[in-house]
């Protein structure tokens, strides 16, 4: 991704060496993403369509949750808003004042149109006019992560990257400045740079381990570091979402693309084994294995600095927060589209750099808050997992936002960065966390004609639903355009 964008959107400024080795391979387990990746493939020129096909992908609107809040619990975080996206304060409000108030309101799914999609596997693209319904969601890709990595690399190549094959040995640096001078490959090849983009994965070659950056460790509100991963036939409906489903020490997902369906179970291994986890998955997994289960190691974290010296980190050698929202993809994206706006001229700028750390470190931030949430709003006691992680001590930011939630179902806003406030209240409400009041504006008309307004839109909501393409048809036909062309 990052080749490819640097060799697209700064090709006057830089020339791009990408290194990497096929014996060693890719992690290849991010298979569902956020909305965000849309624009990143838009501003590469890359053909929905095309990659529609050639990535195997489905649509995503959004994630389910299962088993979170309570066993037997079930909702949708859905991209997109709750309610027509008219009003200028969040539809949750005039829900709040109607459960309040006692009225048969429903669940708030209901108000979503990519929720009430998603449960019944419909997709279409969303409409371009604003007043229509069917314009308030929006929507992502699940797609085979070792397809799109060569899709990447082509594109890159035909962008002028240059690309070396094999594995880096060495790393050498200024004896005064410290900033990397150049690479050396097993082969004896010695690669110099201004500038290295540190995309190595977990090990985080040149951050991590030639520059010793520190690593924060957030394990302590995020304990799982392992996960189990096995693909599977699609034996199921294609669904358009992914599935997060509580499990007693972590969680399962489920991916479902064209030709496969991903499972994975995340887990902490200080509440279970390797060998549980995996038997548990394999229980689990509702089609025929197609590869043996896979264990995979990770702490919750990331480096004090992104950019130190002239070395920047994207991905894993940046950091790592696990895939219940499925932030990873999203946090290079951030980090692609930070660089090329800070990219150095001639000399790196400490203020650049500066700039870069800070809004990366934001990222971070708020996506570990949102995770914990996910955690903490639980009434679940069957384990000693979800005891853990149901009585843990929060990170004050985000205790702070569930108070001002809890009391009239305010968001804190961003200006900048991922899960407004949309996402924010699918997970409060999905799981349990009611506001006891609502914002003054949700009280402006009688209750009764709020009370039918809500149920028009409910209705409206639904039937748009209902008028959708089958999710599968719909792809098939998608990815037949890129194929007749
Ligand atoms: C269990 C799990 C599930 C995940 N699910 C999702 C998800 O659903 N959605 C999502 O957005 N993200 C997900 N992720 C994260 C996602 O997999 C990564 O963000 C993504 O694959 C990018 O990884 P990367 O490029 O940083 O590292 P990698 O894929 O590990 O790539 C590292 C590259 O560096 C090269 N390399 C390493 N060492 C050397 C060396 N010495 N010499 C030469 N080359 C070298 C490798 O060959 C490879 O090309 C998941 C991660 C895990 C662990």
């Amino acid at each position: 991704m990052t080749a490819a964008a640097l060799a697209k959107l700064l090709p006057h400024r830089c020339t791009v060496h990408l290194v990497e080795s096929e014996t060693i391979g890719i992690v290849g387990v991010g298979e569902a993403t956020l909305p965000h990746i849309r624009a990143f493939n838009e501003r590469l020129g890359i053909s929905e369509a095309e990659f529609m096909s050639s990535t195997r992908a489905t649509f995503k609107l959004g994630i389910e949750f299962k088993n979170w809040g309570a066993i037997g619990d079930s909702y949708i975080h859905p991209f997109g808003t709750f309610g027509d996206g008219q009003s200028e304060i969040g539809f949750h409000h005039y829900w709040t004042r109607l459960r309040l108030a006692g009225r048969p309101v429903g669940s708030l799914d209901e108000y979503s149109m990519g929720v009430m999609a998603g449960r019944l596997n419909r997709f279409q693209l969303p409409e371009k006019d604003h007043e229509s319904i069917a314009s308030t969601f929006g929507y992502a890709y699940q797609f085979d992560a070792t397809l799109f990595a060569p899709f990447l690399r082509r594109l890159a190549e035909s962008m002028g990257a240059r690309r070396t094959e094999g594995r880096v040995v060495g790393v050498d640096r200024n004896g005064e400045s410290g900033d990397i001078e150049s690479i050396t490959m097993e082969s004896g090849e010695v690669i110099e740079g201004d500038l290295f983009v540190d995309c190595s994965g977990f090990i985080s070659l040149l951050l991590g381990k030639a520059l010793g950056e520190p690593f924060r460790d957030w394990s302590r509100w995020l304990p799982a570091d392992s996960a189990v991963a096995m693909p599977c036939r699609t034996e199921t409906s294609l669904t358009p979402y992914t599935s997060a489903i509580a499990m007693p020490s972590g969680w399962r997902w489920r991916i479902p693309l064209q030709h496969r369906t991903g499972n994975g179970y995340v887990y902490s291994s200080a509440f279970t084994s390797d060998e549980a986890a995996r038997d548990a998955l394999v229980d689990a997994v509702e089609g025929e294995p197609i590869a043996d289960p896979r264990v995979l190691r990770f702490v919750a974290g990331r480096r004090e600095r992104s950019w130190a010296h002239n070395c920047v980190a994207v991905g894993l050698a940046s950091g790592f927060l696990e895939p219940l929202e499925s932030t990873s993809i999203y946090l290079i994206q951030q980090a692609i589209t930070y660089l090329v706006e800070l990219f150095p001229e001639k000399r790196i700028s400490p203020v650049d750099r500066d700039e870069f750390n800070r809004l990366i470190d934001l990222e971070y931030d708020r996506i570990r808050d949102f995770l914990i949430l996910h955690y903490h709003a639980t009434t679940r006691s069957d384990t000693p997992f979800w005891d853990y992680v149901r009585t843990m001590d929060l990170p004050s930011t985000l205790s702070e936002k569930i108070d001002l939630f809890r009391r009239r179902g305010r968001i804190v806003k961003y200006r900048e960065g991922v899960f407004l406030e949309a996402s924010w209240v699918a997970v409060y409400i999905g799981q349990n966390i009611f506001p006891e009041g609502h914002d003054a504006r949700a009280g402006v008309l009688p209750i009764g004609e709020v009370a039918d307004r809500a149920e028009a839109l409910r209705s409206r909501i639904r039937a748009a639903a209902e008028a959708m393409p089958d999710h599968a048809a719909y792809i098939r036909s998608y990815c037949a355009m890129a194929e007749a062309a």
